[in-house]
């Protein structure tokens, strides 16, 4: 099973409306996929369709090792979508984990145990920070997705993003890499996204994917239906873009992993 996280320490960016999008379009050709909600506002849970009332195991006794995976899991309304989710409880995690042992470890241990073959990929949905859920998730996982807005501040901040990324490998996942920059929320008719669009490029080079994801009010819409924008309305302009990257991350994977 591929592990790749969705991470950017800035809030309102777009990483949990690209996990549910990206994990609805990898689903739809095919593969078989977890998510795991690892922001304690629940938003990828709630957006697709995960009533409180069913989180009685959740991503938190996940990683205090209350619970074990397959406990966990809930399948959404999303036909081979399966959604670990989160609920506030999440919250305290962060200074609970300093407690524990190997806390840095607490989700890479529990996919692990997996049933093997049970997922082809799993994504990750990272709170807006870089503190110890972010960096379960990177433990765990063996790339990056960064979502970048198009707005004036988009690079603030990336450097201290790839300097955790930089620790992670250097103490406790080597093989950890990014598999691409997303530019989110474009807007055309904005001349500041394009200039912001260019300035990334020209910064960061060819890992940032070619596909950009417009600023479309479809996919603002639909996680208060409680469906991924690809169901809600799969011809928006939204929903094109998101199967446009998935085949664009698909391009990226090794080809081990493509052949699941
Ligand atoms: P993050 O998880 O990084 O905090 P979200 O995915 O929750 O960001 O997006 C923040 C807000 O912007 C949400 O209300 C979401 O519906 C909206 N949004 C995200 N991407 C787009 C987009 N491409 N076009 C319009 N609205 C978007
Ligand atoms: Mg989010």
């Amino acid at each position: 099973m591929i592990r790749i996280a969705v991470a950017n320490q800035k809030g309102g960016v777009g990483k949990t409306t690209s996990a549910i999008n990206l994990a609805t379009a990898l689903a739809a050709t095919g593969w078989r996929v977890l998510l795991i909600d690892l922001d304690p506002q629940g938003n990828a849970s709630t957006g697709l369709g995960v009533h409180q009332s069913q989180r009685v195991n959740s991503s938190y006794e996940l990683l205090t090792g209350d619970c074990t995976l397959d406990d966990a899991v809930i399948h959404t309304k999303v036909p081979k979508l399966d959604i670990i989710a989160s609920t506030v409880d999440l919250s305290g995690a962060e200074i609970e984990l300093v407690d524990y042992e190997e806390r840095t470890d607490r989700l890479k241990q529990a996919l692990d145990g997996a049933t093997p073959g049970r997922w082809d990929i799993c994504l990750i949905d990272c709170p807006p920070s870089l503190g110890l859920l972010t960096i379960n998730a990177m433990v765990a996982a063996r790339s990056l997705i960064v979502p970048l807005q198009c707005e004036f501040f988009a690079l603030e901040g990336l450097s201290q993003l790839l300097s955790t990324v930089e620790r992670i490998r250097a103490r406790f996942n080597p093989d950890l890499s990014i598999l691409g920059v997303a530019l989110t929320m474009y807007d055309r008719r904005n001349k500041l996204t394009e200039q912001v669009a260019q300035d990334v490029r020209a910064c960061l080079g060819k890992v940032v994917f070619e596909t950009v994801i417009p600023r479309n009010v479809r996919l603002s819409e639909a996680p208060s239906h409680g469906m991924p924008a690809l169901i809600y309305d799969m011809r928006c302009a939204g929903s094109e873009a998101y199967i446009a990257l998935a085949r664009e991350l698909i391009g990226r994977l090794p080809r081990a992993a493509k052949a699941a």
